[in-house]
Formats: structure tokens, sequence, C-alpha cells
């Protein structure tokens, strides 16, 4: 993440280099959508008094972090887009920042196909209220209260692949534990076959807050650090499985540090976040790549998630690696390389025609890759390259990265 230096915050140099970066940008065409645009309107606007104008103008922004990450002068973009958001939030009041978010829902046929049957398995298995799949899916725009707690969202009968007793967390977010819990148990299972050992989740954590932070909700997604914090003792690595939570997770210390009580584990528990595909990675850096096969090679892009190109983590060339070891799998890369899906957490419910305009371009490239299965750690560029196929954009399977790993890495004892 880009860091501000200096006593007072960078001001814009107006360079416009954050521009050629910007996913909506290329789509939309219009400065304000830009990180300098929003930059300057932000500066000339009251939250309190332009609130629909604001509110428009900051809805529409994945929060990508791509701008942060080329900014000349090391200015935190889109951390302060966010800051906006919770401003608004707090000053305009009113859910107007939240209409703005996911008001357009019931509008669009093309989401609710992929969204309603993931909303009626949540609802099934009774969603706690402070889980992010709420506003993600549409299914509640209200925020929660001061004082509304909810259940844990981590389920206590995973999987159990070895003996003993758990030397590891595993946060699992969201989606994998309500809507694929295929994908914690392959998390597990892939823990154990490279010898990591025994990962079980946590006793009385939550959803990580990101879809709450994202929205503005910055009390709330103060709230659920805490208790992610509090439900974490220890100083075992917590490995996550979604890529979002994971770069959510490891910004605890910076949404905490103004906590006198909660500064020093918010960032003790940040250093303890790994990324699950990382993790695996890192403690078996040394297996080369398998050999070509005789047979057919099965083509895989790896989509890159726009949480870990920019944000604190930092993990590409890791899952590649990983991907590598199979025999009889060619990696396949863009032809523009890594780019953005379009699905922003909330910005495909905001923004349907820029999101959707993004997605297309995506699998235009994709298409164009060969590839027969496209496979990533992010729970909702899953949902978007779910959305695509069933639009007819693509026919190559999707799989979480976890997923697919389980299924065709070797165990550790037979990688080349
Ligand atoms: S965070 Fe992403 S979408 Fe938002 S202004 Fe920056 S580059 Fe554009
Ligand atoms: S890259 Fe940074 S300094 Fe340059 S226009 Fe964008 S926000 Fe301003």
């Amino acid at each position: 993440m880009a860091r501000a230096t200096g006593s007072g915050p960078p001001a814009c140099a107006k360079c416009g280099a954050c521009s050629t970066v910007c996913p909506v940008y290329r789509q939309t065409g219009r400065e304000y959508h830009t990180g300098r645009g929003k930059l300057h309107l932000l500066a000339r606007l009251d939250p309190a008094n332009a609130s629909a104008a604001y509110a428009e103008i900051l809805s529409h922004c994945l929060l990508c972090g791509a701008c942060s990450q080329v900014c000349t002068r090391a200015i935190p973009v889109a951390e302060r887009l966010a800051a906006a958001r919770a401003e608004l939030h707090r000053r305009a009041g009113k859910q107007v920042l939240l209409r703005a978010l996911g008001g357009k829902l019931l509008g669009q046929p093309r989401l609710l196909r992929v969204l309603a049957p993931l909303a009626r398995i949540v609802k099934e298995r009774r969603l706690p209220a402070d889980s992010g799949l709420n506003l993600r899916l549409g299914l509640n725009l209200a925020p929660a209260g001061p004082g509304e707690t909810a259940p844990s969202t981590t389920r206590e009968s995973g999987p159990d692949p070895v003996a003993g007793p758990a030397t590891l967390y595993l946060f699992s977010g969201c989606y994998a534990n309500f809507i694929e819990p295929e994908i914690p148990q392959a998390v597990c299972s892939l823990l154990a076959k490279n010898g990591l050992g025994r990962a079980r989740p946590a006793t009385g954590g939550g959803c990580c807050g990101l879809a709450a932070y994202s929205s503005g909700q910055a009390g709330q997604a103060r709230r659920l650090a805490r208790k992610n914090i509090a439900a974490h003792p220890g100083s075992a690595p917590i490995v996550v499985a979604c890529a979002s939570c994971a770069s959510h997770l490891r910004r605890y210390g910076e949404l905490l540090a103004d906590d006198p009580d909660w500064r020093q584990p918010a960032a003790d528990f940040a250093l303890r976040v790994r990324e699950f595909s990382q993790y695996i990675y890192q403690a078996n850096s040394q297996a080369p790549a398998a050999a070509a096969g005789e047979q057919p090679p099965l083509k895989v892009l790896y989509h890159d998630p726009c949480h870990l190109r920019f944000g604190p983590l930092r993990v590409g060339a890791e899952p590649r690696r990983l991907l590598q070891r199979i025999p009889g799998l060619e990696l396949t890369e863009l032809p523009r390389g890594p780019q953005c899906c379009g699905q922003g957490g909330l910005f495909h419910l905001a923004h349907p025609t820029s999101s959707a305009a993004i997605l297309e371009q995506l699998t235009s490239d994709f298409r164009q890759s060969g590839a027969e299965v496209v496979t990533t750690a992010c729970s909702g560029c899953l949902l978007h390259w779910q959305q695509a196929r069933a639009d007819g954009q693509h026919q190559a399977r999707v799989l979480h990265l976890a997923v697919l790993l389980d299924r065709l890495l070797p165990p550790l004892e037979q990688q080349p």
C-alpha cells in the first residue's frame, strides 16, 4: 500500500498517473471517476450538504487500490475514498451511501440470476446479521445497529484431516462458510498434505468487516475487527481462504491504530494473517515445476484479485508456482496481463453497467487465452466469473484456487 510521508497529507499533483490504471475511468472516460477527479471533488463538497452527489461520486469506485499503487505523491487514494465514505455515512446518515451502493439490484435481472440462488442458500443457513454477505448479495442494506451482535460465522464442524491438536487458525470468510464449504475443507486438506499441520476455525469469530468498511460503516468494521482479534488468542498463524478477507484482516492494525486498547493487539493480529496459497508456497518453496506431460495440457488461468495485487499482502507469484507443480496443467496469462473483474464488493450492485463493461473487457481477453479453467482465491471475483459464465461470456469452469489445488496438486512427497 502506498504510504503518505511528511508532516501533513500530500496534495494531489494532478499528474494523472492514477487515471491510466483506473478500471472505472477506462470504461466511462469521465474525469470525476479517476482518483484525481474524486480527490478534487471531495475537497470541494461538504458531505453533510451534498450527500446525493457525494454518494454517487464515492460509490463509483471499486476501492481496488490501483491508483494508490501508482500515485506519484504516494497518496493512499483508495484509503482516502474509503475514509470519505465513512465520513459521509457518519454525517449525512439516512443510508444515503447504502442506497447508492445497493439500491439498483432489483432492476438488474442479470445480477439477480446469479445472486438470488445464493441469497436463498444463505437465508436457509441463517446468515448472521453482521456478515458482509448481507450487503454483497443485496439481502439487507440497513446498517447493523450498535448493539447488534451475531453468532460466529465460522462453523465448528469443519474438516479434520489430521489427528491431534490444531496448530493453525483457519479463517474461511462468509462466502466459503455459507455458500461453498468445500473451500475451507480444501484449505485444511492442502495444509495437511503439505505437512503444515491442522487448522481449525476460531470460536466466536465472524465476518472480516470488509463490506462494512467499504460501505462507510466504520464503527461496524471496527467492532468486527475487535471481535475477530479476541477470537484468535495466542500466536498461531491465521490462514485465510479468501483473498479479500486476508487483505482486510491484514489491515486491522491501521483500522484500530487510534484505539489505545486495541492498537497493539490489532497490529500483532495483522502480522499473523497469511493468505493460504502464499503460506503453502513459502513453506515448501523449493519444489520445482512439473515437467510437461504427453497428454494435451489442461489450460488454466489464475485470476489475480485486486486485493492481492495492490493490497498489503502482494500475492501473485505464489499461486502460479503452486499451479505449475501440477502435472498436465498449463498456466496461461491474459494478453494484456492481469485485469480487474469489476466486482468490487458492492460496486457491481451500485453500478451494474460499469461493472458489466469491465467484466466484458476481461472475458474478451480471457477468450483469447484459450483457458478451460479459471481459478482465483477471492470470493467476489469467483462470483463475477460465475456470472460471466451464466451470461454466456465464456464456457470455462470456475474454481476456487484451494479446490483446484486440493484436487490436482500431488502431496508434497510426490511433487517433482
Ligand atoms: S480505487 Fe480503483 S476504481 Fe477507485 S479511483 Fe482508484 S483505481 Fe479507480
Ligand atoms: S497519481 Fe496521485 S498525484 Fe497524480 S493525479 Fe493521481 S492522485 Fe494526484
